[in-house]
């Protein structure tokens, strides 16, 4: 190849959120990356949120799965590729022949390719021929799919990002976008910018930074969405807000979806969602007089006991106004993975059949066996995530295959998960990471390709498929996922599977599409244009929406339903399964911080990502924690039923009495014991299957210990002597938050001991207050700061942030070294505080230190100032907050 031709960035597909962003990646030869957003990708039109612009980071080998690994006598060891294909297609060749095919399973993700999620359902179902294959996407957006099947009779999200901007008012619904869905919500904000009039309406019963900057938010009671949108569907109907000629000629069912909401007048509405009449009254009539509207919803309304229902209540009101599959309206799915479209394409749950087809339907299941000319096809629908590892404890499934997911600590009821993996025969990783909560559990451990390694294709929320391309070589001995699987099923003896190429899976994977889409089982979903696609054509694929020229469907009033038609659906308002009682008093709710990713295995390794929200924390109405006994900056207990976990407690003023927030992030492997997975119910959706992550009944109560304190340390620590820890990563150093029991005899032996000083001689300085039980110690070489350790009975400990630049200086001062003494930073200035913007590493104190003496009084004047919002803007909620305190502060 000629090398002037080579392009200097790879364009590829941000992993993370549903949004599907076009990033472009540039390799340099000192082995870093350099990322950008693409400018040519619809999506995001360049730009890119925090995650995203620190994806640079993430793409070192440090705690990477690089070899294929068995355990034996209970110890991991290092084998050959050859030695552990054979163990798993040998072991579940021996389980199917005893046990039957339905005795083994696949658990897989949103984070493949489409192309490994094609070849993994194509073996699972086509060949050992049983439909036990679920993913990840089961706990995310799965309640969407049901929703749509009912609504559409195909899984389809009608429109495009373009119709956020097309639109007169968005409702986000069960969305925090702005930490979840950034770069789409800050499309959403730009739009408020430029046109005061656009609406913005938050349905959330916290107030997120979603909320900033919403003309209405309403604050529901959890899990009462569907009274909220039955009372819109029947308002709409008595108000005259109805697109008669398109219910008529376009849908069935509306009497009866009407009968059911007409229950659901205003009062009554107000009164079960707990929140003000005027603002329910407020949000009809906003509705009833906005043609262009789009319904954006996401995990809120998705992972409930009534999930399904939910999507079908918002449906329905787009249905009643004939706003669907036009400029500028309808309703939205946010998918939250960056696959999980893909996934679904290619049948990925256990309940569909690739190229959306239904697993039910004896013809369906024929062309897809005809089109694979495979031995069998399941014709059963499998056991959906939760149910699949309770068969997994019962003994009913004795093998499973986990692909690039951490179940252990993901899903609900995570100890049951753990008994599960514990007893199960056979228990097959494919992962990036080394150490998982879930890897320590796997028999045989798989290395497989990450991001910037692999290629493949993904599908946006907005139904665009995009190419994710390798720009790294492989580490270690790492295999494409789609590879591996092939190669297990090549070693069962299927045909079927001597694909050279990610190309050309997808190739087969547009062909199936084709063949499915043929007389009475047309589809909306085709990739028409893309089958017979060269390997030449798939590398150089620009980003296309599937059915190429269609940004929007249904458009014509025409709907996958028999007979062409869609269906409103009676749905029946229902409270959550598990309801709060005297013991478990308060409801969990759970979900995503803003600048980390499910379990953090990548953005867990970037010192950038962490500044913002170091530790997992409990969000608490004040009220509520007066009564539980615990305090703000305090660790606490949080147990249900099903088990517990310990974190911080905070009021960051955004929930409701009754309510509790934890984020989903932390696991065994980033603090003792924040699972919060195991925290909450397994109850499901009945017709999705998704369970119910926004509300668990819990209690919270003092984690009682006698000391706090931290260590910011260039080497590792033992752990063994604290209560409760959380590992953070710093820049040049890690950062350790710990809390103890009992008294420290000696702090000075204690501090050495922990931070593993056996040399006398050792440069250290220290300060001890003996009867306040406090105690400051500083590990010096060579002049610069090594390791330091802060312990005090109460949480209110020196700024980590002042520390953490200390590690990035060289010899350290004596006003530094004063100041390690005294606990605080004696230079002016030089304390940032927690960070608020990642992109530019800049620290509240600062922020707060420029409004003060500039008399700052907008976002823009505090970027132009600090520079802080100037990227990525995913903290431009939190500036917008620190701009209204002061006002409040100098009681304007
Ligand atoms: S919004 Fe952020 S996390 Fe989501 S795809 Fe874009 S860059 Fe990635």
């Amino acid at each position: 190849m000629n090398h002037t031709s080579i392009p200097l960035a790879v364009h590829t597909t941000c992993p993370y959120c549903g949004v599907g962003c076009g990033v472009k990646a540039t390799p340099n030869p000192g082995g870093t990356v350099a990322i950008a957003g693409d400018d040519s990708h619809s999506a995001n039109r360049g730009r890119l949120c925090v995650k995203g612009s620190a994806l640079d980071e993430t793409v070192d080998l440090d705690g990477r799965l690089l070899h294929p690994q068995l355990r034996e006598q209970g110890q991991l060891r290092r084998a050959s590729w050859d030695e552990a294909l054979n163990k798993v297609a040998n072991g579940f060749r021996r389980i199917i022949d005893e046990h039957g095919p339905d005795a083994v399973a696949l658990y897989v993700s949103g984070q493949l390719l489409t192309e490994d999620y094609y070849v993994a359902n194509k073996l699972m179902k086509g060949y050992i021929g049983s439909a036990n294959i679920d993913t990840n996407s089961r706990l995310c957006m799965s309640s969407s799919v049901a929703g749509h099947k009912r609504a559409f009779g195909e899984d389809i999200v009608p429109g495009c990002y373009d119709d956020f901007e097309l639109a007169d008012m968005v409702v986000l619904a069960g969305s925090n976008a702005a930490w979840c869905h950034p770069i789409l919500f800050q499309r959403i904000a730009r739009i408020k910018e430029a046109r005061p009039d656009f609406k913005i309406v938050v349905i959330d019963p916290r107030r997120t930074a979603t909320c900033e900057g919403a003309d209405l938010h309403l604050a529901i009671k959890p899990g009462t969405d569907v009274w909220l949108f039955n009372g819109l569907l029947s308002f709409l109907s008595r108000e005259g807000a109805v697109d008669a000629a398109f219910v008529d000629a376009s849908t069935d069912g509306l009497r009866a979806a009407l009968d059911t909401a007409d229950a659901c007048d205003p009062h009554t509405v107000a009164k079960a969602c707990r929140i003000e009449v005027d603002k329910v009254l407020a949000f009809y009539r906003w509705f009833a007089a906005t043609n262009k509207t789009v319904t954006a919803y996401s995990q809120g309304v998705n992972q409930s006991s009534s999930g399904t229902d939910k999507v079908n209540a918002i449906i329905n009101c787009h249905l009643i106004t004939g706003r669907i599959g036009k400029p500028g309206m309808g309703p939205f799915s946010l998918t939250g993975q960056p696959n999980a479209m893909g996934g679904r394409e290619v049948g990925g749950l256990a309940n569909m059949l690739a190229a959306h087809m239904d697993l039910d339907n004896a013809a369906h299941r024929a062309i897809v066996q005809g089109f694979w000319n495979s031995p069998r096809i399941a014709d059963q629908p499998g056991l959906k995530a939760v149910d699949l590892f309770r068969d997994i404890e019962a003994g009913k499934v004795k093998a499973v295959w986990i692909v690039a997911t951490n179940p252990l600590v993901s899903l609900p009821d995570a100890n049951q998960v753990q008994r599960a993996m514990e007893q199960c025969e056979l228990v097959v990783v494919s992962d990036i990471a080394a150490g998982t909560d879930t890897n320590a559990f796997a028999d045989v451990l798989l290395p497989a390709l990450g991001w910037g390694e692999k290629d493949g294709t993904v599908t946006n929320s907005e139904r665009t498929i995009s190419r994710q391309r390798a720009f790294l070589p492989a580490p270690g001995e790492a295999r494409a996922d789609w590879k591996v699987l092939c190669q297990v099923a090549q070693k069962m003896g299927y045909q079927g599977f001597d694909f050279d190429s990610p190309a050309a899976i997808f190739e087969e994977h547009a062909r199936l599409s084709m063949a499915a889409n043929t007389g009475s089982t047309a589809r909306a979903f085709n990739l028409n244009g893309f089958e017979g696609m060269t390997a030449q054509q798939y590398d150089t694929l620009s980003p296309a929406q599937w059915p190429v020229n269609h940004p929007r469907l249904f458009g014509d009033g025409r709907f996958a339903h028999p007979g062409g038609k869609a269906r409103f659906i009676a749905t029946v308002p229902r409270a959550p399964v598990n309801a709060v009682d005297e013991d478990y008093p308060l409801s969990l709710n759970t979900g995503r911080v803003r600048d980390q990713w499910h379990t953090m295995t990548r953005t867990g390794k970037t010192a950038r990502l962490a500044g913002h929200t170091a530790e997992s924390f409990i969000d608490m109405h004040p009220q509520d924690a007066l009564l539980a006994g615990v305090r703000e900056g305090e660790l606490a207990r949080v147990s249900s039923k099903w088990g517990q976990m310990v974190a911080r407690v905070q009021h960051g003023g955004g929930i409701a009495r009754g309510g509790i927030f934890i984020p989903i992030h932390w696991n065994g492997q980033t603090a003792s014991d924040a699972r919060v997975g195991a925290v909450c119910n397994p109850v499901v959706d009945p017709i999705s299957g998704e369970p119910e992550f926004k509300h668990t009944p819990v209690k919270v109560e003092p984690f009682g210990v006698s000391w706090h304190g931290f260590v910011l340390s260039r080497t590792a620590l033992d752990l063994d002597s604290v209560a409760h820890w959380t590992r953070i990563r710093g820049e040049s150093f890690t950062r350790f938050e710990l809390a103890g029991r009992g008294a420290i005899a000696d702090h000075a032996t204690w501090a050495r001991q922990l931070l593993g000083i056996a040399d006398d001689n050792a440069d250290w300085i220290d300060f001890e207050d003996r009867s306040g039980n406090m105690y400051r110690g500083v590990h010096l070489v060579d002049g610069r700061i090594e390791q330091c350790v802060f312990i005090s009975p109460r949480p209110d400990l020196p700024s980590r942030a002042w520390l953490a630049s200390l590690f990035g200086q060289g010899e350290l001062s004596s006003l530094d070294r004063a100041g390690l003494l005294s606990g605080q930073a004696l230079t002016p200035g030089v304390d940032a505080g927690p960070t608020v913007c990642s992109c530019f590493g800049v620290g509240r104190n600062t922020i707060c230190a420029a409004i003060e003496r500039d008399k700052l009084t907008t976002v823009a004047a505090v970027t132009a100032c600090v520079k802080a919002g100037g990227n990525c803007g995913s903290c431009v909620p939190e500036i917008r907050q620190l701009l209204q305190n002061r006002g409040l502060a100098l009681g304007a």
